[in-house]
């Protein structure tokens, strides 16, 4: 390739020369003309090129512009280079950033990115429906015109960020308890971080709920019991009197001891997420020790039907099964009258499933209830409940039970005529 200078000392010559042959043949002025020519050429030739190289910016596709011969190929070539990785680059942070979008969005968290005056820069989905916004609409709208809850505009304004905000009764259906915190970040910027903590709220008043009730179950047999204490310290009973309030007092111990084995047994059960084990438990034996146990504890007052339709075994823990068609039975038992009757059956249906009902023509139970009956410490008698014995608990067993056997608990019940309690269990529990 010729230097700069040398192609401009070549241009000069040439016209020179050119103006050389004119004036020797043709004149003065033809030799300027012929000179004028010859330095034109490359003025020309450069104009093409930067026409073109117009054509091809103005259309974006300078990439795709063929190279000129000579000086200008250089140029072109260095120029198509140079926008090529100018271009790969924008791809690949275009990438980049769609990439970490892509990552915000597939957060479970809320997140908004607010801008030195608590504008909203961006927002993902998430943060969109816990708030009700809209990023397309709400861009860079400062956040407190949008979210007007007095708790938020307070933390906003008092910019103490290293606590976080608990906002309850958010969300389209004003259900959610939201936790909130916001972290500064470049210049001056805030993100806010919002996660859905309504679960575990719920999770924290139930276990307060349930030590409150069980402090509550407590209290009331150790009072009572303290009360024949003191009667028994201060005053001089016979052997009779002293005799009768040590049955009560066991009577009060019994209701703890029975309370205390209860929790215990749903915290096992609890404790245990396994399905339960497949031991072959068979139906007949267990209908034998169930009518059993139930004419020890009717003690005559009740007319029992105990059938087995579909002899059969059932797959499952035998303890826990024991203990939920008891607690079934038990139920029927203490909460029907002396003339009740009590049918408990077993049976296959048509789909294979094993269903164990208990029926009583008991007092029944209203609707509004069912759909709670297996709450811990939900009672509807509450005290045909403690005259009997019961803890409120029981129905919680029989749930986790029939959950852990994968088998459904159905309630039926017509006030005034009676109820039905079903488990019903899965065809690959049974076998005929
Ligand atoms: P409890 O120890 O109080 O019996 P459960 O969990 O076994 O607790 O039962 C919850 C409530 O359901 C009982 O307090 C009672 O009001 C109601 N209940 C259960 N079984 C029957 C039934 N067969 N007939 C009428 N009410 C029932």
């Amino acid at each position: 390739m010729l230097s700069v200078i040398t192609r401009f000392a070549l241009l000069i010559f040439l016209a020179f020369l050119a103006g050389y042959i004119a004036l020797a043949q043709l004149g003065p002025i033809s030799a300027i003309g012929a000179g004028i020519c010859v330095l034109s050429i490359p003025l020309i030739y450069s104009y093409i090129n930067l026409a073109r190289l117009r054509k091809f910016t103005v259309a974006d596709s300078v990439e795709s512009m063929p190279l000129p011969s000579g000086y200008w190929e250089e140029i072109f070539f260095r120029l198509q280079r140079l926008v090529r990785n100018l271009k790969q680059q924008m791809r690949s942070i275009e990438k980049q950033h769609s990439r970490f979008i892509e990552a915000f969005q597939a957060s479970p968290n809320g997140i908004v990115m607010l801008d030195d005056q608590d504008h909203i820069e961006w927002c993902n989905a998430i943060a969109e429906q816990f708030f009700g916004l809209n990023f397309k609409r709400d861009v860079m709208q400062r956040i407190n015109f949008l979210i007007r809850r007095p708790e938020f505009v307070q933390y906003l304004y008092r910019r103490q960020f290293d606590e976080s905000l608990l906002l309850e009764r958010m969300g389209p259906a004003a259900n959610l308890s939201l936790m909130l915190q916001a972290f500064p970040f470049g210049d001056m910027r805030h993100l806010l971080l919002i996660q859905d903590v309504t679960d575990l709220q719920k999770a924290d008043a139930m276990r307060r709920d349930f030590v409150a009730n069980v402090s509550h179950e407590m209290r009331t047999p150790i009072t009572v019991l303290m009360g024949f204490l003191e009667t028994m310290q201060s005053l001089d009973l016979d052997k009779a009197q002293q005799n009768q309030y040590f049955e009560m007092m066991m009577s009060q111990a019994q209701r703890m001891k029975s309370l205390v084995e209860d929790l215990l047994t749903l915290a096992n059960l609890e404790a245990n997420t396994l399905p339960a084990p497949m031991q072959a438990i068979s139906i007949p034996t267990l209908m034998a020790l169930l009518k059993n146990d139930a004419e020890v504890l009717s003690q005559g007052h009740h007319a029992f039907n105990f059938e087995v339709s579909s002899p059969s075994n059932l797959m499952g823990e035998e303890r826990e099964i024991l203990s939920a068609f008891g607690n079934l039975v038990s139920n029927a038992i203490r909460y029907s009258p002396d003339i009740a009757s009590i049918s408990t059956n077993w049976r296959v249906n048509e789909r294979g499933e094993g269903e164990f009902s208990v029926t009583d023509t008991g007092p029944g139970i209203a609707s509004e209830h069912l759909s709670r009956l297996t709450e811990r410490f939900y009672r509807v008698d509450r005290s045909r409940s403690r005259d009997t014995g019961g803890t409120g608990l029981g129905l919680a067993i029989v749930k986790h039970i029939a959950n852990r056997h994968q088998a459904q608990l159905i309630i039926e019940s017509t006030p005034g005529k009676g109820s039905t309690f079903t488990l019903r269990f899965p065809k690959e529990r049974v076998v005929a």
